[in-house]
């Protein structure tokens, strides 16, 4: 990104008065939330909580209700959201701005590893192959898999799989890089790896917002910590002020649970 801070001095993200029900059950209950430029938010919470409904939100895969959702220079009141063609228009804005990396990789399976970074890239913002390759690698270099681009996803383990879904979701040169779960459907011992790549993100700069109940991971990784409860944040902070010194005895419950 070429902006600089003093230029855009607003957060990068900016969330406020997000509500969203599926069939008549509130799911998220009025959250609010700004992250600045090159920081990552790490959301923690007992399942169905709403911590994926607002990850899907922020990309625009779930529409809230109302509330306003900001990345940068896009912004949208969910409420005032026009039906049809112009609301799908402003919610297509909204998702360009941010890339998801979810559970599983979903890669094209007949497609060797560098197609599979190259296509967003070349098929939905259609830009030139012969950069789009060259941008492709320099990501693999850097997710580790320098090696592996002319491979398919049936050679590669599950972790190196979830690694080439993170260098998909960066090849768009999204604003905002959303993690949904990216460790839980992989084997214990490939965790770490993927985990060590994340880190590597937030520590180059890119503005994250990962979904996680790896809470060692997210102690290190955090600069703030969002706890959801019941489609609320019920305590925010700082990793080690959060997960390690809870204010709130739901918070506690929770850690108690899952340590
Ligand atoms: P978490 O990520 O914290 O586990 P979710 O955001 O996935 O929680 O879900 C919050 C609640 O919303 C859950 O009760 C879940 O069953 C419900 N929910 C999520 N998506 C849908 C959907 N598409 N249709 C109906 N209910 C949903």
């Amino acid at each position: 990104m070429t902006e600089t801070a003093e230029q855009n001095p607003e957060p990068r993200i900016r969330v406020r008065g997000l509500e969203k029900s599926f069939d008549d059950r509130k799911v998220l209950r009025g959250i609010d939330f700004e992250a600045a430029r090159g920081t990552s938010t790490v959301v923690v919470g007992p399942s169905g909580s709403g911590k994926t409904t607002v990850l899907r939100s922020l990309n625009a895969l779930d529409v809230p209700d109302s509330g306003v959702i900001g990345i940068d220079d896009v912004e949208v009141d969910f409420a005032a959201l026009p039906a049809g063609k112009a609301g799908r228009r402003e919610a297509a804005r909204l998702r360009a701005q941010s890339g998801m990396v979810f559970q599983s990789h979903n890669l094209f399976p007949h497609r060797t590893v560098l197609e599979n970074v190259i296509e967003g890239p070349v098929v939905a913002q259609r830009r030139p192959r012969e950069q789009a390759v060259a941008d492709a690698k320099a990501l693999l270099e850097q997710v580790g898999l320098g090696e592996r681009a002319d491979t398919y996803p049936f050679q590669l383990s599950g972790g190196q799989q979830q690694r080439v879904g993170i260098a998909r979701a960066l090849a768009l040169e999204p604003r905002v890089v959303l993690f949904d779960e990216p460790t839980s459907a992989l084997d214990p011992e490939l965790v770490g790896e993927v985990l060590a790549v994340i880190k590597d993100l937030a520590a180059a700069g890119w503005t994250t917002v990962i979904v996680t109940h790896e809470i060692r991971f997210a102690r290190q990784v955090a600069d703030q910590v969002l706890f959801l409860d019941d489609g609320a944040i019920v305590e925010r902070g700082s990793g080690d002020q959060v997960l390690a010194d809870p204010r709130e005895e739901r918070t506690r419950r929770f850690l108690r649970r899952i340590l």
